[in-house]
């Protein structure tokens, strides 16, 4: 505390003074575009951005092809039947699927058919075995219904024609996306590469879980929780450690490692004697902005650290993880090629009371419950930047404005879901 420009940058002063969340959310994403395309196995892209406009190379269905097991026949010879007046067609082949495409059916008789099996040419029409009734020497079956051509019949390029374009770029990869693409036999498709986001904690107090930790320091809870976090939302981590609070140790560990898209650390970003991130930003880098209307977490910085994007998150865990929320996913988002940047939301009814001094948006970890006019939300824990059982406790995050300073029990607010 001994420089008194960070007495008046980060300790009393105006919060209005602050920046608010959304303006800093804007100012750190205009530092990010989409990593280069890289074309990856099907199942790696799983949950990745296309970098492709994806063209259907066949027709899908490639042929017409039976949707029930059955009898295919011709709609024409079967117009007359009713329960009373049943037809009488002669079983003249079997098509399992797989067959080639190539039968006739005369009119006048039915095919036995499988599912996926080529309807055979001539034949306009599938009666499904449960709906039809073979003679007991099994050389014919009665029909007992008209049905209308086409009846469970799939047609060919129903579903996708050879030459569409059936994904667009910018399209996330689903469970569903994967299918589409095998289905026209695609086994790579194009992507945004995962950023490489490199991770370091700092703190004399802070040592590895593993370690033994001598009487006043503290387990590195920060780390894995933000390459879990890197992970979840669809990067690669690299870890750079733990670094002393030292300006060398710092400065070596954040040039260990090459090919990195975004440097995420933790600590050493308040107004503490050993607050040095700062200073080697000041030092090495432009600085971007420090202070944040939010709270957990109103200590940030931003800028660059060799051309790197560098997000300086805060030390406290719950501070961490709504730092990373809010400022460090959307990048990575950002760098997968999503251009809808949203997260899943809920309005609830707040049930407990909660003050909101300091005009800064309020982030409280709670549970939801559904009561009889939607869902209800309640404190999950001490409110502490450090509680980490509240957070685990928590279903989601209420966002309190800053500009409501108290929120009476039964107000309606918006809750970010952590799932
Ligand atoms: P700092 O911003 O470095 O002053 O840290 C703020 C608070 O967060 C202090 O109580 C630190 O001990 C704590 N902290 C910093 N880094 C970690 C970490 N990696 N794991 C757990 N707590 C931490
Ligand atoms: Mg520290």
């Amino acid at each position: 505390m001994s420089n008194p420009g960070h007495l008046s940058l980060l300790g009393g002063g105006d919060p209005r003074d602050l920046i608010s969340v959304v303006d800093a959310r804007d100012r750190v994403l205009r530092a990010f575009a989409p990593t280069s395309v890289v074309s990856l196995p099907l199942l790696d892209a799983l949950g990745l951005v296309l970098a492709e406009d994806v063209i259907a190379t066949r027709d899908v269905p490639p042929f017409p092809n039976s949707a029930m097991d059955g009898f295919a026949c011709h709609a024409l010879d079967i117009a007359s039947a009713t329960k009373h007046t049943p037809v009488h067609l002669g079983i003249a082949q079997t098509i399992s699927a797989g067959d080639e495409p190539t039968a006739t059916l005369e009119p006048g008789s039915a095919a036995r058919i499988m599912t996926g099996a080529p309807i055979p040419f001539g034949a306009d029409v599938v009666v499904a075995f449960e709906r039809s009734v073979v003679s007991d020497d099994g050389s014919g079956v009665r029909i007992r219904h008209a049905y209308e051509s086409g009846t469970n019949m799939r047609f060919a390029g129903e579903d996708m024609r050879a030459g569409d374009i059936v994904l667009r770029a910018g399209k996330k990869i689903r469970p569903a996306e994967i299918a589409l693409l095998a289905a026209i036999g695609r086994t790579h498709v194009d992507v945004h590469r995962r950023p490489v986001v490199a991770i370091l904690a700092t703190g004399d107090e802070v040592v590895a879980p593993g370690k033994t930790p001598s009487a006043g320091q503290i387990w590195d809870a920060n780390s894995d929780a933000i390459a879990a976090m890197v992970q979840q939302a669809g990067g690669v981590s690299v870890r750079l450690g733990i670094a002393k609070d030292n300006a060398h140790e710092i400065r070596s560990r954040l040039t260990s490692e090459t090919n990195i898209d975004l440097i995420l650390t933790s600590g050493g970003v308040s107004a503490g004697d050993f607050d040095l991130i700062q200073e080697i930003l000041q030092e090495d880098a432009k600085m971007e902005f420090w202070q944040v209307r939010i709270k957990p977490g109103r200590p940030l910085a931003f800028g660059s650290f060799g051309g790197t994007p560098l997000l300086g998150l805060p030390g406290n865990p719950i501070a961490v993880a709504v730092t990373f929320l809010q400022f460090a996913r959307p990048a990575i988002r950002t760098m997968l090629g999503e251009t809808d940047l949203s997260v899943p939301t809920v309005q609830a009814r707040m049930m407990d009371e909660v003050e909101n001094g300091g005009r800064r948006e309020h982030y409280i970890r709670v549970r939801l419950t559904r009561g009889a006019e939607g869902f209800e939300a309640r404190l999950a824990g001490s409110q502490g930047a450090a509680i980490l059982t509240a957070l685990s406790n928590a279903d989601g995050l209420l966002v309190i404005p800053e500009t409501m300073e108290y929120v009476e029990p039964g107000t309606v607010l918006t809750v970010e879901l952590l799932d």
